[in-house]
């Protein structure tokens, strides 16, 4: 089918008559929050959601994911991505479907993408015959640093039919309900978990001469990793090193026997957070060296490359935000240095990742995400499903 505008409008109006549905779907999701590759309920959720519209799907993807597919496979592919998981943060919003398991929150909005991205497919299923060719739907599972989204493209997400473009919404408290935010190039930063063991000889506070104490000695690394990007990274580039963790010592008259640090480094390529994380081991041990300690440094978890929109895609992305939303709703962004494993899918097939508006100050809709007090305007999610229809059915169209 070809979507001119006024079909575009219908997208809108077509999704904001299920908000109640998507809202309702979005609301059990928050309730029940699970971690990374535990999203065992909120898999079943999408999964008998997807039976009920008759729409057919591939579980236990990547674990916990869910890969559904409209169209028969023939023809161009293009996929749709939303995240399933929550984070260990306790709420503190004021809203009465607050998340029901003590230090567990949907404080990324992974509950609006899941619930959207129903939305979507309810919306396109209802259009299947028109559609010129094949929408998967990619619910994933992991994206808070396990990496889902690789283990979905290695399993085979985007293969069979293969995926030509592909298109994920990310809640964005920094914009007002009813705009998008995005760039072209890289969007968001390569990022990478750290891990630093400063091991000592613990003993009597009292007479520190006879111990090797890691507490200085930490605090001396931390400082020092500073200097990486204030000294050694040309002012114009942009990196992050942050400890965000800090666990040793039990007593306030013992000296420890080891100090645990943990962090982030942020960089917009993978060349530059590897460079980082390089200079963070010698730094480290180096210092724990000269203190007569020992330093471990690991970098858990996966090293996220950087997301990288596609140029066509985020054009079409404008273009689709003017017409359904007005002049005016895009927003264009500088890079952000938070990261996201959206990227792996953007490492494969052209795509855009997009910032969808959620701001609304007169509810309270004004927390980061990741915040206790994180909130979303709801009237937001219908526009996100209305997003992700028009991004399928005017790649469709152009790719045919
Ligand atoms: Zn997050
Ligand atoms: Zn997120």
């Amino acid at each position: 089918m070809s979507l001119d505008s006024a079909s575009l409008d219908s997208a809108l109006h077509d999704a904001r008559s299920i908000q109640d549905w998507i809202v309702n779907l979005r609301r059990q999701i928050h309730r029940h929050p699970e971690l990374m590759y535990e999203e065992v309920e909120t898999s079943r959720l999408v999964q008998q959601t997807l039976s009920e519209l008759d729409i057919p799907f591939q579980a236990d993807i990547a674990k916990t994911g869910v890969l559904a597919q409209i169209g028969d496979g023939s023809g161009p592919c293009v996929a749709l991505r939303a995240d399933m998981d929550a984070l260990p943060i306790h709420e503190e919003a004021d809203v009465a479907f607050r998340s029901e398991i003590d230090g567990k929150m949907h404080a990324c909005g992974h509950d609006c993408h899941t619930a959207m991205l129903l939305g979507a497919a309810r919306l396109l299923k209802q259009r299947e015959s028109e559609l010129s060719g094949t929408v998967k739907f990619l619910f994933q599972p992991a994206e808070e640093g396990g990496a889902g989204g690789m283990r979905m493209r290695d399993e085979g997400a985007l293969n069979n039919p293969d995926v030509q473009r592909i298109f994920g919404l990310h809640v964005w408290p920094l914009t007002n309900t009813g705009g998008i935010a995005s760039r072209t190039g890289v969007f968001l930063a390569a990022s990478g978990g750290l891990e630093i063991t400063v091991r000592g000889k613990g003993g009597h506070a009292a007479m520190p001469h006879l111990s090797i104490d890691p507490v200085t000695t930490s605090a001396k690394i931390i400082t020092e990793l500073q200097t990486i990007i204030s000294r050694e990274l040309d002012p114009l580039e942009s990196g992050v090193i942050s400890i965000t963790s800090v666990h040793g010592g039990e007593a306030y008259n013992i000296i420890p026997m080891e100090m645990k640090l943990r962090g982030t480094i942020r960089a917009l390529s993978l060349h530059q957070l590897e460079a980082f994380q390089e200079r963070v081991r010698e730094i480290a041990v180096l210092i724990a060296t000269a203190n007569r300690c020992e330093a471990v440094v690991n970098f858990p978890g996966h090293n996220y490359p950087p997301t990288v929109n596609d140029e066509h895609c985020w054009q079409l992305a404008q273009e689709i935000s003017g017409e359904l939303l007005g002049e005016g709703s895009v927003n264009e962004s500088p890079p952000i240095m938070g990261g996201e494993d959206f990227a792996y899918y953007t490492e494969t097939v052209p795509g855009c990742f997009v910032g969808l508006g959620v701001r609304n100050e007169e509810i309270g809709a004004e927390f980061n995400v990741h915040h206790p007090r994180f909130k979303v305007d709801e009237d937001a999610l219908p526009i996100g499903a209305a997003l992700h229809v028009a991004f399928a059915v005017r790649s469709l169209d152009e790719l045919q």
